[in-house]
């Protein structure tokens, strides 16, 4: 993995506003594609008072990971969105402040690689204005869902829910109907028999466990630092709102209710609302 010390970097591209050399930002890469991750870890001898991380218009934050205590530092950690449609040079600045006042502000440039779009056509025969006002009606509901950003519960890697091929990749340009709707699929879908198990793909806590019409039953997990996993189009339900869930419990089971053209899980994680690629949290940070 490559790895860039960004405090060493500050030095010369930054005037850090605190000289002394008591923290330091370490990101796991400068070049990251569409619906990507990007992993920013700081070491400090002092906890942290403050956080801020802007990149492509989003403010974010860091949150406490653990004390090392054979290197007698702090670790924070921070998973930035890059959202789809977000292509070419970005920056990436990070300010924070110590407990003792020490003021720091980082800047790195980030390199977004275009995700290449795959054209998919689908025939559910389903659409129709009604289920068009649906869609957008629970969408707009899960989304609301989702405005706390909460302590730290997930662990890295992620599972997949289901032990089962990709049948539908993120990011897909996908066309239903001939024509009737268009959008990119923000997940992926996982093709299983009716009733595979599906499990929770980290800790976290139930925000949803819900019947809905274009969706079908649905289940929403909030893993803390904004960050929310999704899995749709399922058969039963197995767990409830404010349920704590550890990872590998089984939520539900796969179905093929709502907008769907046949038995599959529907598995998508958003970053402060932003879809990105579930497979990226499956490596470890
Ligand atoms: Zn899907």
């Amino acid at each position: 993995m490559k790895r860039i010390l960004l405090a060493a970097l500050a030095a010369l591209a930054t005037v850090p506003l605190c000289l002394s050399a008591d923290a330091s930002v370490m990101l796991d890469s400068n070049i990251v594609r569409e619906g990507g991750i990007i992993k920013i870890k700081i070491f400090s001898d002092k906890p942290l008072k403050a956080c801020d991380i802007e990149f492509n218009k989003g403010k974010y934050t860091a949150f406490f990971k653990q004390f090392d205590l054979k290197q007698n530092q702090y670790l924070f950690t921070a998973i930035i969105p890059v959202a789809l449609g977000t292509g070419g040079n970005k920056k990436l600045v990070i300010k924070y402040m110590l407990s003792d006042g020490g003021e720091h502000r980082q800047e790195q440039k980030i390199y977004v690689k275009a995700l290449k779009e795959k054209d998919v056509m689908i025939n559910t025969g389903q659409m129709n204005d009604e289920l068009d006002s649906e869609l957008a009606r629970e969408g707009k509901m899960m989304y609301s869902l989702q405005d706390a950003v909460t302590p730290v519960k997930y662990s890295f890697p992620f599972m997949k829910p289901v032990d089962a091929p990709v049948t539908g990749g993120f990011g897909d340009s996908r066309v239903y109907d001939g024509g009737r709707a268009a959008w990119r699929h923000k997940g992926l879908d996982m093709g299983a028999k009716k009733g595979t198990p599906v499990r929770a793909d980290s800790d976290g806590v139930i925000v949803s466990a819900s019947v809905t019409k274009a969706y079908g039953n649905i289940v929403i997990i909030d893993h803390g630092a904004g960050i929310y996993s999704m899995y749709f189009h399922m058969q039963k339900l197995y767990v409830k709102k404010n349920d704590s869930v550890s990872k590998g419990d089984i939520i539900g089971n796969v179905g093929n209710e709502g907008l769907s053209t046949g038995p599959h899980l529907h598995w998508q994680i958003n970053v402060c609302k932003i879809p990105v690629n579930p497979a990226e949290f499956l490596k470890d940070f």
